[in-house]
């Protein structure tokens, strides 16, 4: 049976791709075949990654990308398909959080996060879902769209006001847009980890807040980044070619919990 998680010859851009999840969902792209367009602000970061994945033997290319703005937005675009070709996988990954009590939140603290969780993933997917939808026009494929949410966007936990409803909202942007865009060959699905351990949060979760939250976990564990390659590369894939709109949660049984 042929590999129907092979992305040989497809174009992913991962967006927030210098560190963490970011950074590892590039590395699970490349192994799968795809040229990856690695996108952040912090580019020798990306520089180091990129020369990773090539010694690996695949193929990759920094480009500066602050998701907030959109000719920042735009520009990475172009200098992605200039080196790569058209992007057929876009994963909306960039992202932060202020962790703070909901009434000492600042209103740059507010829009700081959602500028960046929500907006940033409006902007990136408009971009890619314009061009995708001009490919598919012209007869050719359209492309696959992921937006990073979290368990958070479905549940809550305190001082992470401004995070939680970033991660909701962009739910609903994910099945605002599946909803238009199947026509034009774009699909556009969600993939919503748990509790993953990454270099920012590891302190947290050896706290005695950190340890609680993860006995929570039916699992009893934290995930790691390659936890979630499965999810990853189904959306990514033409393996989920009849899902759109969805939204696919890794996280050792948080939800139901
Ligand atoms: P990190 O803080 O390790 O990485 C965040 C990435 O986002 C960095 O590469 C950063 O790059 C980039 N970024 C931030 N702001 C911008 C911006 N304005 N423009 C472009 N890039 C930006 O976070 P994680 O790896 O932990 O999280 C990645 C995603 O996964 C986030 O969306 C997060 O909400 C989500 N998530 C994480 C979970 C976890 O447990 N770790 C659980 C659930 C969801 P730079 O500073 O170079 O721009």
């Amino acid at each position: 049976m042929a590999n129907r998680f092979d992305l040989s010859g497809k174009t992913a851009l991962v967006t927030g791709a210098s560190q963490g999840l970011g950074a590892g969902f590039a590395k699970t792209l490349a192994e799968a075949g795809a040229k990856v367009a690695l996108a952040a602000r912090q580019t020798g970061k990306l520089e180091a990654l990129k020369g990773e994945i090539e010694a690996a033997g695949g193929t990759a290319a920094a480009i500066a990308m602050d998701v907030t703005d959109l000719d920042s937005v735009r520009a990475a675009f172009d200098a992605t398909e200039a080196e790569l070709g058209t992007v057929d996988i876009l994963v909306n990954n960039a992202g932060i959080a202020v962790t703070k009590p909901f009434l000492e939140m600042s209103v740059e603290d507010w829009d700081s996060v959602l500028d960046t969780n929500l907006k940033g993933c409006f902007l990136a997917g408009q971009e890619a879902a314009r061009r995708m939808a001009a490919r598919h026009s012209e007869g050719g494929e359209g492309g696959s769209i992921i937006n990073i949410a979290s368990v958070l966007g479905q549940s809550v936990i305190g001082h992470l006001s401004g995070y939680c409803t970033s991660k909701a909202a962009l739910i609903q942007l994910t099945k605002s847009m599946a909803l238009e865009l199947a026509r034009v060959g774009v699909r556009v699905n969600a993939l919503a980890p748990g509790y993953i351990e990454t270099p920012i949060n590891t302190d947290f979760f050896h706290t005695p807040a950190g340890e609680k939250l993860v006995k929570g976990i039916p699992q009893r564990q934290l995930g790691q980044s390659e936890d979630l390659d499965g999810g990853l590369l189904l959306l990514a894939s033409e393996a989920s070619k009849y899902m759109t709109g969805t939204v696919v949660t890794v996280d050792g049984g948080f939800l139901v919990a």
